[in-house]
C-alpha cells in the first residue's frame, strides 16, 4: 500500500468515527480496509462506526454459560460471565468489567449524554454504560453482541 492510499484510508476512517479517532492510537491498529476485510458488515457498523445492533438479535443476550467475553477486534478479554445479568433490554448486559479492558468516552449524539465504551486495546466500540444496573456497582454495561466473542470456561 502506498502512502497516498494509506492517507486516504486514514482520512476515511477519521470521518467515519470522529469520536474514536480523537482518542489517539491504540496498541492494536488496522487500516479501514483491514477492518472491513475481517468483519461482517454488521460487525463493522457497530465496532468501527458506533452503530447499534437490533435489540434481541444477539444469541449472547440470553447466554448464561460460564466463560469470558473477548473483543472481536483484538481478542482481549473484556467481560466475565460472573458479572452478566438479564437487563431485559435485548442486549448482553454486565454490571462490571474485567480490569484494564475498556476505555470510556462521552457520547453526545441522540440529543442526550451517554457514556460510550470501547476496547482499550483496539478501539472497537462495544456499547454504552448506564447508571441503572444492579448492585454492587449500580452500572449496566449495555453491549452489542457482535462486538464480542464468547469463550466457555
Ligand atoms: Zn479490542
Amino acid at each position: 500500500m502506498n502512502r497516498r492510499t494509506f492517507s486516504l484510508a486514514a482520512l476515511a476512517t477519521a470521518f467515519a468515527r470522529p469520536s474514536l479517532a480523537a482518542e489517539g492510537t491504540f496498541e492494536v491498529t488496522r487500516t479501514d480496509a483491514q477492518w472491513r476485510a475481517m468483519l461482517t458488515r454488521a460487525q463493522y457498523n457497530v465496532m468501527r462506526e458506533e452503530g447499534t445492533e437490533r435489540a434481541g438479535s444477539s444469541p449472547l443476550d440470553k447466554n448464561y454459560a460460564a466463560g469470558i467475553y473477548h473483543c472481536r477486534g483484538c481478542d482481549q478479554a473484556l467481560y466475565s460471565s460472573e458479572h452478566k445479568f438479564d437487563s431485559g433490554t435485548g442486549w448482553p448486559s454486565f454490571y462490571d468489567v474485567l480490569p484494564s479492558a475498556i476505555e470510556t468516552m462521552e457520547d453526545n449524539r441522540l440529543f442526550s449524554t451517554r457514556t460510550e465504551c470501547h476496547c482499550d486495546r483496539c478501539g472497537s466500540h462495544l456499547g454504552h454504560i448506564f447508571n441503572d444496573g444492579p448492585a454492587p456497582t449500580g452500572l449496566r454495561h449495555c453491549l452489542n453482541g457482535v462486538s464480542l466473542v464468547f469463550r466457555a470456561a
